[in-house]
Formats: structure tokens, C-alpha cells, sequence
């Protein structure tokens, strides 16, 4: 059996962060397990390839929910990265932190050491910024963070136009100062390919002695002595293998899985385990509980002017912005989807914008089941704009369906089931209308494909809410951190609640979900476990 200082689970946004970290000073050992296998794929890398990865089987978990009631019982698909870097190598490259007042939230639900001035320093350190360090931004970090400005499509000005002249601010770092207003977005990218994880952190440190990164091993239980955490077994290419853990045992395999990993290892909801035959180890029923994410409606236009769909549609385009790409780096396939967006109030009175916007030049209504055809969007010009309201107030659980590591777990997101939410992404959707009428939009607008001009009743937006919202793959709050063991998974410290030598660092111990996209947090929350775990390391 194999020993190490520290056992991490899950090569993702935070699990890549603390292997580099706690490797960095030579003095202790460190075992990376990822359950997925190499990065090294183009469609990875090019980001434009997010397309091909968003349904690739050898590096996406691919799970789907349970039906939602409240979206007509429809099941959600929710891709997650199963590859170096995890979600961090499929996702859709969008930075953003979230809001100062969502990491105060975090410190007042009883978590010292996370309010806004204390995670910032983890945020600039992680990050290189291609506009500079200032008071906010960083700017010798691992992760470089790309402004697109050179090759965004010019409707993305129309957009911030239409966001001025109905009173957003225009913003030109929603990471600065203030997230509110409208502008452009940065990417988690570098040279026209992406960032992940992967890339920033473990491409530096794997030639380092001390630190073994295991691909293709499938953690399945945490070991444990009592109520002590001794060790991780893993499957790898058939065979059980298990390695020892001196000092402790880092889950960090993400929102879904971190809660599956303690539940097969009997911690968890008792009544839960016992149904499903696993001895209890310990008591714990925040595990899998308070589940958040974001809900998101979209709105799909055919345009009078060309859009990415004139670009992108035609073979020879296609080969064109191929060839740009592999030759330079450059156009629109070295950009993500979303190039514009904003964070804005839908009503007066609110302590912060409660909506984030995105704006996609681009449009695929008729994209095959099972297809992101984002290099096939349609032959006519189109693009989208969408909406999502920030902090939703739906909670949600996911449970393991059996004792069997290898079968997925049940996932049931509970979306809109409060009165809040369900007013909220009507606020939502009423916004991208009001929008879409101010002059600089509405002079491009040809017609609105979906909803349709049919849809205007209050009625009638929610039912379209109902049939047509979807999920921006933001799960969180899984294994929540917070004070109370009888509803929180982890303490401040990231310290599993009742188990010694155990936490859990990536985004499922979110107190709640952050305004906005939970890569550029989860990296966070990578970057300050590093920290709590070194602190007492002389
Ligand atoms: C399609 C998509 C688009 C997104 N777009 C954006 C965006 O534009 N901007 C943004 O900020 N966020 C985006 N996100 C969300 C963001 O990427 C995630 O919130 C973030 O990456 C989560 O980080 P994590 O460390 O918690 O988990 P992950 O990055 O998912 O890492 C978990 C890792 O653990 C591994 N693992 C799981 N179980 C085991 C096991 N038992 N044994 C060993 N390894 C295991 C997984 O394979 C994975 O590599 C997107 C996500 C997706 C899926």
C-alpha cells in the first residue's frame, strides 16, 4: 500500500489548485486522484471545442436529474468534467468571482475568514490578469484571464448600447470594484486556448518528486479508523488499490460527487445509508442536501444584420475560422459563447443586481438531441440573449442509488419550487424583453423566434419558463459549510464535521451559490484550503 501526506480526490477547478499548493514546498507528499484521464484533446483546448466536450463521454460525466416537477417534469442534463482539469477543461471559460456581498453572506451563516477581504487575496493570487494587477485583479497567478475584445462581434456593442439606454451602467470589469452593469466578459484563457486547471496548475508541477498524479482512478470509499480518515480506495484499470493518508484526505471531486464519495463511505443521511445497505459510519444529513444551482431562460432572435450564423453556418466558413484558428490563434472560434452579458436589478430597492445576462452572437434552434451545434448554428442570422436570476432560493438534494460507486447518483435540483424563484425568473424574462425593446437592439431585431411575440401574459411567460428554462451548471452547496453539524457538511476550516483528517474543497461546501459563474470561486476555494492546510506547517 502506498503512503502520502495528502490524499486529494478529483483533478477539478479546486482539487488541481490544492495538488500544486500543497506540493509546492517540497516538504510533503502528495497523491492526486482524478477519475478521468488526460486533457491533451484539442477540442479541450480550443474553446469553440466546448461544443464537442458538452456531450463526450470520455471526458464528461454526463449526468441527468430526476424529472423536475416544476419545469413539467422535465429531466435536466448536467454535463461535468471527468478529465485533468475537470469542470474547469469543458466549461464555458466565463470569469467572474461573484458579488463582495455573497462572500459576506458566507462569513455571517457562520464562517469566519470568508468574507469579501478575506477570500480576495486567494482570487488575486490564482489569477493573472491580461489587463494588469490593481487593488482587485492579479497579475503573476496560474490562471490567465483573457479580455476578447479584438475579436468580439460588433453586435455585442449594440447590446451595451441597449443596456445604456435603459439605464445599466456600462462596466468594464464586473471583477473590479462593482459587478453591476453591462459590458464584456473575460475568459479563462490564454493565447486563444483555454485554461483550465490543468493547464495553470498541474502542467508546472508534475515534474515535481513529491507529487504522483493517479489518472483513471475512481475513488470508491474513504477509509476510515472510527471516526478517523486513514486513506482513499480507488479502482484503476480494473484493479482495487488503496493508499494510505498521513496527514489527511481532500474530497474535492466537485458538487456531485464529493457528496457520493461520503455517502458510499457511510457519512451521510443515516436513514439514507442504511436503505441502501452501508454500514453508518457517521451521522451527517447535510450530506447531499441544500443543493443550488442556476436556472437560466433564453430568448432566441433572428437578426437584420449578420450575425456568428453568417460565419459559422457555410462550410467554407467553417473551414476559414478553422484554418484562422490553427494558423493564429485568433476569431471567433479562440472566444467562448457568451461575449457580452451584465449583472443588473430588475426592480428598485435590492441590496444588489439580482440578474446576470448573457449575450451570444450566435444562434442553434434547431440543434439534434444530444448536440451543441455550436459550429453548426442556424442558416439565418440570429443570436441570443438570456437571463438568470442570481440567488435562487430553490434547494435541492441528490442521494446515491445504491452501494455501487459506479452507478450515478440521484439528482433532484427541486427547481422553482418557491414562490421567489418563480417571480424571479418572470422578472427575468421580462427584463430580456425590455431590453430587446431599447433602440439599439430593437433596430437589429428581425423577429423574436422563441418565446415568440404570441407569449406576454405573466401566465404565459412562466409556462414558458416552465417548458424552455434550463440549467447554467452551477451546482453548489452539497457538502455546505457552516457551524452546525446537524445541517452543514464542513466547518470554516473545510474540516468534514465529526471526522478527523478530512475535508472537502470545491464548490459542493458553497454556504450558498455566488452571483454569477462558481469557476473562478471553486478555484477560490482551492487557493484558501491550500492556505488553511500550510497555516500550522512551519
Ligand atoms: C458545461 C459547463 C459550463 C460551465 N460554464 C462555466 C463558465 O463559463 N464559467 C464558470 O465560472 N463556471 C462554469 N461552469 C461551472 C464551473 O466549471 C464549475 O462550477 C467548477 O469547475 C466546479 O469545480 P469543482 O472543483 O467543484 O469540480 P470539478 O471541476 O467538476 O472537479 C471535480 C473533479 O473530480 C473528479 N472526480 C469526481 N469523482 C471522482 C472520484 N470518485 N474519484 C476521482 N476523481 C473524481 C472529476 O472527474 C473532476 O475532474 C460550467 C460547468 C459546466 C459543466
Amino acid at each position: 500500500m502506498s503512503e502520502y501526506d495528502y490524499i486529494i480526490v478529483g483533478a477539478g477547478s479546486a482539487g488541481c489548485v490544492l495538488a500544486n499548493r500543497l506540493s509546492e514546498n517540497g516538504k510533503h507528499s502528495v497523491l492526486l486522484l482524478e477519475a478521468g484521464g488526460s486533457d491533451l484533446n484539442f477540442w479541450i483546448w480550443m474553446p469553440i471545442g466546448y461544443g464537442k466536450t458538452f456531450y463526450r463521454k470520455s471526458v464528461n460525466w454526463m449526468y441527468e436529474t430526476e424529472p423536475n416537477p416544476e419545469l413539467n417534469d422535465r429531466v435536466s442534463y448536467w454535463p461535468r468534467g471527468k478529465v485533468m482539469g475537470g469542470s474547469s477543461s469543458i466549461n464555458a471559460m466565463v470569469y467572474i468571482r461573484g458579488q463582495q456581498e455573497d462572500f459576506e453572506d458566507w462569513k455571517e451563516m457562520g464562517n469566519p475568514g470568508w468574507g469579501w477581504d478575506d477570500v480576495l487575496p486567494y482570487f488575486k493570487k490564482s489569477e493573472t490578469n491580461d489587463r494588469g494587477a490593481d487593488a482587485y485583479r492579479g497579475g503573476d497567478g496560474p490562471v490567465h484571464v483573457s479580455t476578447m475584445d479584438r475579436d468580439l462581434h460588433p453586435l455585442c456593442q449594440d447590446f451595451i448600447a441597449a443596456g445604456q439606454e435603459v439605464q445599466y451602467p456600462h462596466n468594464p470589469d464586473f471583477n473590479g470594484a462593482s459587478q453591476e452593469g453591462v459590458g464584456t466578459y473575460q475568459n479563462t484563457a490564454k493565447g486563444g486556448m483555454r485554461m483550465s486547471t490543468a493547464r495553470a496548475y498541474i502542467r508546472p508541477a508534475q515534474r515535481r518528486p513529491n507529487l504522483r498524479v493517479e489518472k483513471h482512478a475512481m475513488a470508491t470509499e474513504i477509509t476510515l479508523d472510527g471516526k478517523r480518515a486513514t486513506g482513499v480506495t480507488y479502482r484503476q484499470r480494473g484493479q482495487v488499490k488503496t493508499a494510505k493518508a498521513r496527514r489527511e484526505v481532500i474530497l474535492s471531486a466537485g458538487a456531485i460527487n464529493s457528496p457520493q464519495l461520503l455517502q458510499l463511505s457511510g457519512i451521510g443521511p443515516a436513514d439514507l445509508l442504511r436503505d441502501k445497505g452501508i454500514a453508518v459510519r457517521h451521522a451527517a444529513e447535510g450530506v447531499g442536501k441544500h443543493l443550488q444551482d442556476h436556472l437560466a431562460v433564453d430568448f432566441l432572435y433572428r437578426s437584420k444584420v449578420p450575425t456568428l450564423n453568417d460565419q459559422l453556418y457555410p462550410w467554407y466558413g467553417k473551414l476559414w475560422h478553422g484554418m484562422r484558428y490553427v494558423l493564429t490563434r485568433r476569431g471567433p472560434l479562440s472566444l467562448g459563447v457568451n461575449q457580452a452579458g451584465g449583472f443588473v436589478r430588475s426592480r428598485p430597492g435590492l441590496r444588489s443586481p439580482n440578474m446576470q445576462l448573457f449575450f451570444s452572437p450566435v444562434s442553434y434552434t434547431k440543434a439534434p438531441p444530444g448536440q451543441r451545434a455550436l459550429m453548426n448554428p442556424d442558416p439565418f442570422s440570429g443570436f441570443l440573449l438570456s437571463a438568470q436570476p442570481t440567488r435562487p432560493t430553490s434547494r435541492g438534494h441528490l442521494e446515491i442509488r445504491s452501494s455501487d460507486p459506479f452507478e450515478p447518483v440521484e439528482i433532484h435540483p427541486n427547481y422553482l419550487s418557491t414562490d421567489y424563484d418563480v417571480q424571479e425568473i418572470l422578472e427575468a424574462s421580462k427584463l430580456v424583453r425590455h431590453l430587446a425593446e431599447a433602440p439599439s437592439l430593437a433596430n437589429v431585431i428581425e423577429s423574436e423566434i422563441a418565446p415568440g411575440s404570441h407569449v406576454q401574459s405573466d401566465e404565459d411567460l412562466i409556462a414558458d419558463c416552465r417548458a424552455r428554462s434550463g440549467t447554467v451548471f452551477h451546482p453548489v452547496s452539497t457538502c455546505r459549510m457552516g457551524p452546525d453539524p446537524a445541517q452543514d457538511v464542513v466547518d470554516a476550516r473545510l474540516k468534514v464535521h465529526g471526522i478527523e483528517g478530512l475535508r472537502v474543497a470545491d464548490a459542493s461546501i458553497f454556504p450558498t451559490l455566488t452571483s454569477g459563474n462558481t469557476n473562478a470561486p471553486a478555484i477560490m476555494v482551492g487557493e484558501k484550503a491550500a492556505g488553511l492546510i500550510l497555516q500550522h506547517d512551519g
